[in-house]
């Protein structure tokens, strides 16, 4: 393992071992969902943490939770870094979470220094990444970089009825004493250390994945309309079976569609038939289609491709397909990821470039702010699961890297240089 130097990597695995008993499960997962009970007692103890330090707390509309550094000049664009608390309902311990602590060890090491920052530093853990409890997910990241509406959002319910909005006002009557940031405001830029929920930095044995981007991905619900009848009594050229049509849609996308680059991922994940009974004709089917790749040009003509195949192999039966995500892919700030590759280099940590295949709250900062995210390996490239697991030494190194960085970024009057 290389020197780690930067930060206090001791302190920084206990309090994320810590973190993790909040809303841990018993197979060692977590489960602590957006605005749940076990996100505002993780709120609490990472509030206490950051005000041990100095740091001082705040929050916004849209339930982001905001702690800072305060530096020199208080009116500049300050600097952002973070991740989010929240979890998938069997989730892990580090998905998200070892970035709002990295973070966090990385500001409160260098406001050990003794070195004022230019400009004020923030640490943030946005509201509501996963997309499980309330759908779908980044609505913090959204709300701050005017994606989405904050109305739009508080109007989304979870499964018993709990609307985002109550649960937001919840949360603020827990913390009445935190002061209320605008939602969305300028920033300088913005920085993300994640685990990489995939095998790459794991198979290539390096430990910081300097990200290049984040892939983009388009999902669809289509809905097959095809007519009901006895299994054994209507003749075969009369019916308008919804599954067969369904058959063939299925076929053909995966052939087609699938097979289009070794980059290209489609997936069909869910499938429902009505009325699904072994001796009824089905009249519906309403599928999902999963639909991502790096290359925004490909994903445009593979998605208007997906529509034309549904419509060309849906005969006799109708159908109807509704577009839902549209996220393009977007590549990270060149001059941010240089940085990054440059303290990996300095602290003699291997690194590779890497795109991400899963998205991030950094996808929405790339609109408002140069952002990057740092990678680390986790085990298996398992995430969204109980076992999940990063090596110590892996978020130290991830947390030092993301600490070089953030204090050259601080430390300068201009972060990228004048006229930058
Ligand atoms: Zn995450």
């Amino acid at each position: 393992m290389a020197l780690v130097s930067l930060i206090n990597a001791d302190r920084l695995w206990t309090r994320l071992m810590a973190l993790a008993e909040i809303g841990a499960t018993p197979a060692g997962g977590v489960n602590r969902q957006a605005l749940s009970d076990g996100e505002i007692a993780a709120w609490r103890r990472v509030i206490a943490w950051a005000q041990e330090a100095g740091l001082t707390a705040a929050t916004d509309a849209a339930g982001n939770l905001f702690l800072t550094l305060a530096g020199r000049d208080r009116s500049a664009p300050p600097l952002l870094v973070g991740s989010h608390l929240d979890s998938q309902p069997t989730g892990g311990k580090f998905d998200g979470a070892a970035g709002v602590m990295a973070a966090l060890e990385a500001v409160v090491w260098f406001a050990e220094q003794d070195e004022t920052p230019a400009r004020d530093v923030i640490v943030i853990a946005w509201m509501n990444e996963e997309g499980c409890r309330f759908v779908p997910g980044m609505m913090g990241s959204e709300a701050f970089t005017g994606t989405r509406d904050i109305e739009a959002i508080r109007a989304v319910h979870d499964v018993s009825g709990i609307s985002v909005g109550e649960a937001l006002d919840r949360l603020h009557a827990v913390f009445p004493d935190l002061a209320r940031k605008p939602l969305g405001f300028p920033a300088a830029a913005y920085l993300e250390l994640h685990i990489e929920q995939g095998p790459l930095l794991e198979a290539a044995d390096r430990v910081i994945g300097v990200v290049t981007g984040i892939q983009g991905k388009k999902t669809f619900q289509v809905v097959v309309g095809g007519a009901e009848g006895h299994a054994g009594t209507l003749p075969q050229q009369e019916r308008r079976d919804a599954l067969a049509a369904f058959a063939r849609m299925a076929a053909a996308l995966h052939a087609e569609i699938g097979a289009i680059d070794a980059e290209i991922k489609f997936t069909i994940g869910r499938v429902t038939i009505e009325p699904n009974a072994p001796s009824v004709v089905p009249s519906r089917v309403t599928f999902s289609i999963d639909l991502r790749h790096p290359d925004n040009g490909v994903l445009d003509a593979a998605g208007a491709r997906v529509e034309a195949l549904c419509h060309r192999h849906a005969p006799p039966c109708a159908v109807t397909i509704t577009p839902l995500v549209d996220a393009p892919s977007n590549d990270f700030d060149s001059r941010l990821r240089e940085r990054i590759a440059q303290a990996a280099h300095d602290q003699c940590l291997p690194a590779m470039a890497i795109l991400s295949a899963a998205g991030h709250d950094a996808r929405h900062l790339v609109k408002v702010c140069p952002a990057a995210m740092i990678f680390i390996p986790c085990r298996d490239g398992a995430s969204h699961v109980e076992h999940e697991w990063a090596d110590p030494g892996h978020v130290a190194a991830g947390a030092s890297v993301l600490a070089q960085v953030l204090r050259d970024l601080a430390l300068a009057d201009q972060p990228f240089g004048a006229g930058a």
